[in-house]
């Protein structure tokens, strides 16, 4: 059961300096309900690749299929968590959380439940009624998080999520999140620089590289990881 297909897709842009290829020739598939990370170098093209999938990129060689439909911009079943915070500065944390039940049409008082439980998951019950310019960069992201999390997205891609967060509240959310995916059977994707989280966190790890002639590849590594 194949959920994800990038199917040799590159990606160029032109620029004042001339034509940068920032993706080449990428070809991967994900399962349903499987964790991939991807790693690699900066400017191998990692983020070009989330963009991607996200379908906020146009202009790219090569197909993206998401359950079984090739797509052409911004899916439903996708959430995205991306490495700059995105929080709204005008709402509260929690309305910041419910913001995706209120866009579904859920009611206040139900919309409030499921935030409040998304919101003491990533640590930060008691902050409901703060604004974002009130909380540390880390929370801002928690809130992000949260934010995508609370849709239950069948498919979540997180570029680098956890980057400004200090180590703790790092191994701590990557284990929530885990437990979420591993709950919802979420297709993940996470790219990251941090070998460590991918390997703790993924059930495969694709390594984005550059080759001589700056032609990019994956490698796909295995890991034979008992899951509770
Ligand atoms: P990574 O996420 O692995 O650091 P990126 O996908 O951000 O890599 O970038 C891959 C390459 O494409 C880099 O050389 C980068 O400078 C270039 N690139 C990415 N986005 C753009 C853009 N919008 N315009 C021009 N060049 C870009
Ligand atoms: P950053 O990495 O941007 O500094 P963190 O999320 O690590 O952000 O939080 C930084 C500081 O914010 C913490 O040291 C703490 O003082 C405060 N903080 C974060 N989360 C909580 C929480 N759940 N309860 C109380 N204070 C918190």
């Amino acid at each position: 059961e194949i959920d994800l297909v990038i199917q040799d897709v590159s990606m160029r842009f032109n620029t004042r300096e001339g034509t940068v290829t920032a993706v080449d020739g990428v070809s991967f598939e994900i399962k349903r309900g499987e964790f991939v990370s991807i790693i690699g170098p900066s400017g191998c093209g990692k983020s070009t690749v989330f963009n991607i999938l996200g379908g906020l990129v146009r202009g790219y060689d090569g197909s993206v299929v998401v359950g079984g439909e090739r797509i052409s911009g911004p899916h439903a079943s996708i959430g995205m968590v991306f490495q700059e915070e995105s929080t709204f500065p005008w709402r509260t944390v929690i309305d910041n959380v419910a913001f995706p039940l209120e866009v579904k049409g859920v009611p206040k008082a139900e919309r409030y439940v499921i935030a409040r439980k998304f919101i003491d998951m990533v640590g930060l019950t008691g902050f409901e009624q703060r604004y974002p310019s009130e909380l540390s960069g880390g929370m801002r992201q928690r809130v992000a998080i949260a934010r995508t999390l609370v849709f239950e997205p069948k498919i979540l891609l997180m570029d680098e999520p956890f980057a400004a967060l200090d180590e703790q509240t790092r191994v701590l959310l990557g284990d929530k999140v885990l437990k979420i995916q591993q709950d919802l059977r979420q297709t993940t994707l996470l790219i990251t620089h941090n070998i460590t989280e991918a390997v703790q966190l993924s059930d495969r790890v694709l390594i984005m590289t550059f080759r001589p002639g700056k032609v990019k590849r994956i490698v796909d590594i295995n890991l034979p990881r008992p899951r509770q």
